[in-house]
This record gives structure tokens, C-alpha cells and sequence, in this order.
């Protein structure tokens, strides 16, 4: 079978190239027409010998996804929806604004993690994305949009892993991927551009740190570990405290000096006035040298069907950002884009068939206990019991 070379990081290619007799600097050619011209016809890279183009056609070939569908927003975002086979696909969200444009990339078809708010964590896992299909989101993107804005120089500026999947979770065909964005003769993105989101797989964040520092957004939602265990299962393996000191394990290796703590608002499950102050205690608990060690990130949450949660007032939101930027914690509350075609974060469903039952099992619990049974509610029940409809 040939070989897909969106799969190959550059050592890997010129590896590749060398078995079959040709010099790496070959392998740095190929590389380019690949990622950078977004060329995938071996005829038409010129500057390669015939005899190579002939032996790039027997044995390999640059195939990206199959584009099921692709949404455009009123507010410029755009969403495609790639088929991965076997009746799965998986979504990609491209946000311009005035300095940059991010591409929101997906590593695994569902999601085992299995978060409570989350139309992705509803959906269960099926498997993990290739290299090459993690590759091709960007791949087919950044062609299309200088297709379709009519430019020549880049559009996707940044990349974040905040699609459907826990990239830590997909590690060996992560690693790979993330190499050949910011490889200079790949999508030559830097490492502050490239964002790493993980609800906190603390094993895979130290290998992270060592094999591939990029910038780190840690999903914390909650101040402590009764509220993280119901929202984020996986706080279960690996609780508040042990998360913590692996993003101050991460922090030397990563390219900025802060860690972003993504923290989803849903009324009056994690939003009250207490769980502020909890989260601030809980930061300067683990401040390690003093100095800001990390800022905050609050998305308001974005409803699907059957999630049994609401949004949080907008009064919530500003006033849970301000007690976090009065204690000292920067503190931004995260733009809702593309929510008029279910592309804001969380809503990405995509369309995978649950083999872990995860759906079942979040569709049947009901209510989320609350951390401490005296916090208030605002009103909203937090029952989960209409099931999610998959698209
Ligand atoms: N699995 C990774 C990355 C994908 S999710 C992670 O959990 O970090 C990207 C971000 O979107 C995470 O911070 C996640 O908590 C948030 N998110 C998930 N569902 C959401 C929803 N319904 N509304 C708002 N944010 C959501
Ligand atoms: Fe998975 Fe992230 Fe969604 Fe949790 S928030 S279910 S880890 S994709």
C-alpha cells in the first residue's frame, strides 16, 4: 500500500526518501511542496528529478480527508466536517480576526474523557486520528483559505488542539503532527502559536514538556476535586494537586512563562461568588516562585441538546472575571464565535459512533452534585436526562 506523506514528520521523510536511495535535501523539497504549496500531484513538483517523481508515484501518495460539509458563520468562521471512514468525521474550525487566524484542530474521533458539558465528551470515543488526519485539517485548510480569500501568503497563524478529542490521549500520533507545524519548511508556526489543550492527562504533560514544548491550556474548571471529578472524570486519576505540579513541572520547558487555565462557566454549577475565591486560594496554593504562573481563560458555556446545563448570566461571568483580575490572576472571557453553526467550542459533535457507552452513562446521570451543598444555585436544574441527539 502507498505511503500517505502527510504521516511523515521531516526526519521521518528524509528517512524515507534515504530507503529508496535519494538524498535528504530531497526529502526537505518534498517536504515543502507538501506543506507549504499544498501540493499533493508529484507532477507537479518541478524541481524534482523524473526519476523520484516516478518512484513518488509508485509508493506514496498525499492524501488529505474527504470534506463532508463546510459551514460558513456571519462572523467569518468556518467549519468543515472531514470524514475519518467507517461512517466517522470529525470537525475543524477556522476563527479569523483582526491580527491572526486560528485553526481549532481535532486529534480523535469522540472523546473518552467523557466531560460533563461538553457535545463532544456526550458523543463517547471511537479512535484516534491518524498523523496524517491530524495533519490534513491543516493541510486542506490553509489551501482552501488562500483560495478562498485570494491570498498567497499564510492564513492560519495559529493552531490550537481544542477540537474534538484529548490530544494526550492520541500522544504518538500527536507528537509527529505538532513537529510538522512548526517545522520551518513545513507550516513554520512557532511554539507560542501552537497550543496544546488537555483536561489534564498529568503522565503525558511531563513527555510533552520534554519531547515537544508548545504552549499548554489545561482545562481546569473547577476549584476543587468533589466539583472536577463530576465535571472532568479524569480528575479521578489524576487530581487537582498532581495536575497542578505538572504545570509547574511544564512551565520551564514551555515557550511562555504562563499556563492557561480554561475554565467553562455553566450557572450555578462552578460560577458563584465561592468558587472564585476557592480557585484563587487554589492558584496562589500552587505558585511556585512567585510571579504570574498562569492566566485565566473563562468560556461561557455553549448549550447543546440534552447537556442538561445553561450558560451562566452574563452578571456571573463578569463578576467571576473580576474577583479572578482583583486577586491578580489575568483573566479574559473567551469570545463566542461561530455559535450560529454549532463551531463554538464544546459543540463540535462531529459524528461518531460511541463505542464506550459514554453517552448512555452522561445521559442517565442527573443531577451534578454541587461542591459544597451551601452554594447557591441560580435557579437552573443541572439534570441530564434528555438524551443527545447525535447529528
Ligand atoms: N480535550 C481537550 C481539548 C478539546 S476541548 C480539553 O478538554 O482541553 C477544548 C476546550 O473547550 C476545553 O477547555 C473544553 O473544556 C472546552 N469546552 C468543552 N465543551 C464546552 C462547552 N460546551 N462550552 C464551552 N466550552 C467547552
Ligand atoms: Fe474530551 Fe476535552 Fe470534551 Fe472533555 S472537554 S470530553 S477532554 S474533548
Amino acid at each position: 500500500m502507498a505511503d500517505n506523506l502527510l504521516d511523515f514528520d521531516l526526519p521521518g521523510l528524509a528517512a524515507w526518501c534515504e530507503a529508496r536511495g535519494e538524498k535528504r535535501f530531497r526529502a526537505t523539497q518534498l517536504f515543502r511542496w507538501i506543506h507549504q504549496r499544498g501540493e499533493s500531484d508529484f507532477d507537479q513538483m518541478s524541481d524534482l528529478a523524473r526519476p523520484f517523481r516516478e518512484k513518488l508515484k509508485r509508493d506514496a501518495v498525499v492524501a488529505g480527508l474527504p470534506v463532508l460539509s463546510r459551514h460558513d458563520s456571519a462572523d467569518g468562521t468556518i467549519k468543515w466536517l472531514f470524514d475519518v471512514g467507517n461512517g466517522e468525521a470529525v470537525e475543524t474550525v477556522f476563527i479569523p480576526e483582526d491580527d491572526r487566524g486560528t485553526l481549532c484542530v481535532s486529534s480523535q474521533a469522540g472523546c473518552a474523557v467523557g466531560c460533563r458539558f461538553c457535545s463532544t465528551g456526550h458523543q463517547g470515543f471511537s479512535r484516534n486520528l491518524a498523523t496524517h488526519e491530524i495533519v490534513a485539517q491543516l493541510w486542506y485548510a490553509e489551501r482552501f483559505l488562500r483560495a478562498h480569500l485570494g491570498r498567497s501568503d499564510r492564513v492560519i497563524t495559529n493552531v490550537v488542539m481544542m477540537g474534538m478529542g484529548e490530544p494526550l490521549q492520541n500522544y504518538g500520533a500527536l507528537v509527529p503532527a505538532l513537529r510538522i507545524m512548526l517545522d520551518d519548511h513545513g507550516y513554520g508556526l512557532s511554539r507560542r502559536r501552537l497550543t496544546v489543550s488537555t483536561s489534564g492527562v498529568v503522565p503525558m504533560m511531563d513527555r510533552l514538556a520534554t519531547d515537544c514544548p508548545v504552549a499548554l491550556a489545561v482545562s481546569l474548571h473547577a476549584p476543587d476535586d468533589a466539583l472536577r471529578d463530576e465535571l472532568v472524570p479524569l480528575n479521578r486519576k489524576y487530581p487537582l494537586a498532581e495536575l497542578l505540579d505538572a504545570c509547574n513541572r511544564y512551565l520551564p520547558q514551555a515557550p511562555r512563562d504562563f499556563i492557561t487555565f480554561e475554565y467553562c462557566l455553566l450557572d450555578g454549577v462552578n460560577d458563584q461568588p465561592e468558587h472564585a475565591q476557592r480557585l484563587i486560594e487554589l492558584v496562589r496554593q500552587h505558585r511556585r516562585g512567585g510571579g504570574v504562573w498562569c492566566k485565566f481563560n473563562l468560556i461561557p458555556f455553549n448549550p447543546f441538546a440534552g447537556s442538561g446545563l445553561q450558560r451562566s448570566t452574563p452578571e456571573a461571568v463578569s463578576a467571576f472575571a473580576r474577583a479572578l483580575n482583583d486577586a491578580g490572576i489575568v483573566t479574559t472571557v473567551r469570545k463566542t464565535r461561530g455559535d450560529d453553526i454549532d463551531a463554538a467550542c464544546g459543540q463540535l459533535a462531529g459524528d461518531v459512533r460511541d463505542r464506550t457507552r459514554v453517552h448512555e452513562r452522561l445521559s442517565k446521570r442527573r443531577v451534578i452534585p454541587l461542591a459544597s451543598a451551601d452554594l447557591p444555585t441560580s435557579g437552573n436544574p443541572t439534570s441530564g436526562g434528555t438524551p443527545y441527539a447525535t447529528r
